[in-house]
């Protein structure tokens, strides 16, 4: 009955289960054209230490739709996490971020920013990952150590071994490593202590009720104490407002993110905030 005849096309006649298939369908295709047809673009969300100094900013993808207008990274990664269409996105987010950092190295205000930009667990093993991101520090002359590649624990379900030995072979030429969301997942210490992280993320679960919740208190202690035995930075995520901010600094965490600071923005707008608060 679901198999017609003629043909060896499945056809499914639960009309809601069609419907779910054909959004599917519809979002792949689009998907496909927006890589033709260059409908990504990066926002930029600034990172500020302690002294409200800028250390650089986090990349984050976005999708111009022609009809939709902006859909955001949650609406789409994970279909191109799924049909391998992150290939060719993360490619791009990586080329596109190595461009903008060697456009920032021409101007004293924008020389030492770092840029993080996110890699999903599929795109960082794929076959050859290492090598295209060394051909893009070294075809952009960039200096390696300003981008910075935030993973997350989702990568440790893989052999621990080859993902060592790739973070290695990449932090010879300088790129750094953030482990983002952290805290959301399943890294056991065993495993944490061997990975080359320059950095853990606290995942903003924990930043938004730090100001109420203890256990929320205690998990951000824990975590800084953790990075300082194993000698990596700290930065809290989502981190809203000026008693948040207070709170992690009290924790120990002197790295901050969130909208208290800017949502992520243009990079037009993103330079023009660079500029406004370097001004003296
Ligand atoms: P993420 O890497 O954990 O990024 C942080 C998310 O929190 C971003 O959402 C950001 O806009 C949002 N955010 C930042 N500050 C605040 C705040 O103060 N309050 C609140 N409520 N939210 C805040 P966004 O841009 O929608 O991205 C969502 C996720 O999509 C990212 O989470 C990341 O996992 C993924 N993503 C974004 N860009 C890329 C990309 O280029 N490649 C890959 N593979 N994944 C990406
Ligand atoms: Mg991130
Ligand atoms: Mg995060
Ligand atoms: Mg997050």
């Amino acid at each position: 009955q679901a198999k017609q005849a003629g043909g060896n096309q499945i056809r499914f006649f639960n009309p809601e289960m069609q419907e779910i298939i054909n959004v599917r369908i519809t979002l792949e295709n689009e998907l496909r054209l927006a890589i033709e047809k260059s409908q990504f673009h990066l926002y930029y969300q600034i990172q500020m230490d302690s002294a409200n100094r800028v250390l650089g900013a986090e990349a984050l993808i976005r999708w111009m739709h022609p009809e939709r207008g902006l859909v955001l990274p949650a609406t789409f990664i994970p279909l191109a996490e799924e049909t391998g269409l992150i290939l060719p996105i993360g490619k791009w987010v990586i080329e596109t971020a190595c461009a903008q950092i060697k456009v920032w190295q021409k101007e004293p205000l924008t020389r030492n920013l770092t840029l993080s930009v996110n890699v999903s667990a599929k795109q960082f093993r794929q076959k050859n990952f290492v090598e295209k991101v060394q051909s893009a520090v070294e075809r952009y002359a960039v200096p390696g150590n300003l981008l910075k590649l935030e993973l997350t624990e989702s990568l440790l379900q893989y052999d621990i071994e080859v993902t060592i030995a790739m973070m290695k072979a990449l932090n010879k030429i300088g790129v750094q490593f953030s482990l983002d969301d952290f805290g959301t997942g399943y890294s056991s210490l065993q495993y944490l202590k061997r990975l080359p992280l320059d950095q853990f993320k606290i995942d903003q679960s924990f930043v938004r009720d730090i100001a109420t919740d203890n256990n929320d208190k205690a998990i951000v202690k824990a975590i800084v104490a953790m990075a300082q035995i194993l000698d990596i930075d700290v930065i809290a995520e989502g981190v809203e407002t000026e008693e948040q901010r207070q709170l992690l600094l009290g924790k120990g965490c002197v790295f901050f993110q969130g909208y208290l600071f800017s949502k992520p923005i243009p990079i037009d707008e993103f330079e023009a905030l660079i500029c406004r608060l370097t001004d003296t």
